[in-house]
């Protein structure tokens, strides 16, 4: 449960502070796309139960596919696609730490 709720406050806080050291002038607008990266949650509506705690996303859901990630990565190089790139990476590196948690309890 604990790990359920710092994962949830990290994907605010995290893109929060990124935003504020990376874009000073327009924080709260980069602040504002890179959270809504979490829209790529979306895909967990494909499985089945839609959420388990105990299930590592990374390499399982569709949009947290390895080759998904590696498009997040070529986002990075587009200037357009950037904000939303990195607030994509930002999530799966948080969801890569729940699953490198769950696998530690
Ligand atoms: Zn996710």
């Amino acid at each position: 449960m604990i790990r359920s709720v710092i994962h949830i406050i990290l994907h605010f806080l995290v893109p929060a502070v990124v935003a504020r050291f990376s874009f000073r002038e327009q924080w709260w607008k980069a602040w504002l796309i890179m959270i809504s990266a979490m829209i790529i949650d979306f895909d967990h509506l494909l499985a089945d139960p839609i959420y388990d705690p105990n299930r590592c996303s990374i390499g399982f859901h569709p949009l947290h596919s390895y080759i998904a990630v590696c498009a997040y990565f070529v986002m990075m190089a587009v200037p357009k696609t950037r904000i939303i790139a990195i607030g994509l990476l930002i999530h799966i590196g948080l969801d890569l730490t729940d699953c490198i948690w769950m696998r530690w309890e």
